[in-house]
């Protein structure tokens, strides 16, 4: 694993997006270290976003620290690969932190009584929005992106303030890629400050960069996956779902348990029986991507009667 930071400059542009968001992180450290002597928190996954963003820290200079969540249901090889990455940040001498959930998301969907969905990420909340105690009042840095967008370049704000959305569908959480992200952000509500120096790169931006530096990303990447994360979120499309569940068949097992146990828990409501005879009944109905999108009203029913 090479993490030599040497940087060989001039085969990039003035305005490089790296060049740019080293900027970026080196005029907010002020601020940051004022928040928390101990710098900036880079919340990182280790997946391809977070390792660029994580590298870019590095060759910035700024002080700074890592922080991961323990979610339970990522990929064994991207945990492999994030373990042995803090072990070489350590070597370097920066702090490390695995924040382990208070529910794991099997506990968490017998208590909602439900699976996750695109539109009922309670998940989210739990498993990686969760104030930890081992960030305090850091600043968060995060690999979080905007959608790729043609006029995108031209909408740039530095500095940037989140409207929550009255009606929910415009919360932007904290792990989303969105066309909302900005570059500098508050939440309100938690009175956190964000940083996402590479909230403007485009997927071409982080491979580009990826084998300019030589910089190792996770072998499941090679297998084609385009993007890491929980196995089998609701926010993915079926087709990458199914090649998840294919990949790592014992979580497709786990999430019919799960299904047959949310049903097993309430036996007495015959309208949720009656649309579910087993586990894999509601599993299945759970894998489409119509089910996932805009639910229509006989489905909110099924879950205001749930409720
Ligand atoms: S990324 Fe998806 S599965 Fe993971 S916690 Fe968020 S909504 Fe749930």
């Amino acid at each position: 694993m090479d993490y030599q930071l040497e940087w060989n400059e001039a085969g990039r542009t003035k305005n490089a997006p790296d060049v740019e968001a080293i900027k970026l992180l080196q005029f907010y450290e002020g601020a940051a270290l004022h928040a928390d002597p101990r710098g900036y928190c880079v919340c990182t996954s280790e997946g391809k976003d977070s390792r660029v963003l994580g590298h870019l820290m590095r060759r910035a200079g700024v002080k700074h620290f890592y922080m991961h969540n323990i979610t339970g249901i990522d990929p064994p090889e991207l945990i492999y690969f994030q373990r042995a990455n803090f072990q070489a940040y350590r070597d370097l001498g920066y702090l490390t932190y695995d924040v382990m959930y208070q529910y794991s998301m099997w506990e968490l969907c017998r208590k909602k009584r439900m699976l996750p969905m695109r539109q009922r990420r309670f998940c989210c909340e739990s498993l990686k929005e969760r104030p930890a105690p081992e960030c305090g009042k850091a600043f968060k840095c995060m690999g979080v992106r905007k959608f790729e967008s043609s006029n995108r370049m031209k909408k740039r704000n530095e500095l940037e303030i989140v409207e929550h959305g009255k009606d929910g569908k415009n919360i932007v959480m904290p792990f989303d890629n969105s066309e909302n992200r900005r570059i500098f952000e508050q939440c309100y509500a938690t009175a956190e400050r964000r940083v996402n120096p590479i909230a403007y790169w485009t997927d071409s931006d982080i491979w580009d960069y990826s084998k300019d530096v030589g910089l190792e990303q996770c072998s499941l990447y090679d297998e084609g996956f385009t993007r890491l994360g929980c196995i089998g979120c609701p926010m993915a499309r079926r087709a990458g779902r199914e090649h998840e569940f294919n990949r790592w068949p014992k979580f497709r097992d786990q999430y019919i348990r799960t299904a047959q146990h949310i049903i097993d828990d309430k036996p007495d409501n015959h309208y949720f029986k009656q649309k579910f005879r087993s586990g894999q009944e509601y599993f299945d109905w759970w894998m489409q991507d119509r089910t996932q999108e805009e639910a229509d009203d006989n489905q909110m029913d099924v879950w205001e009667e749930w409720r």
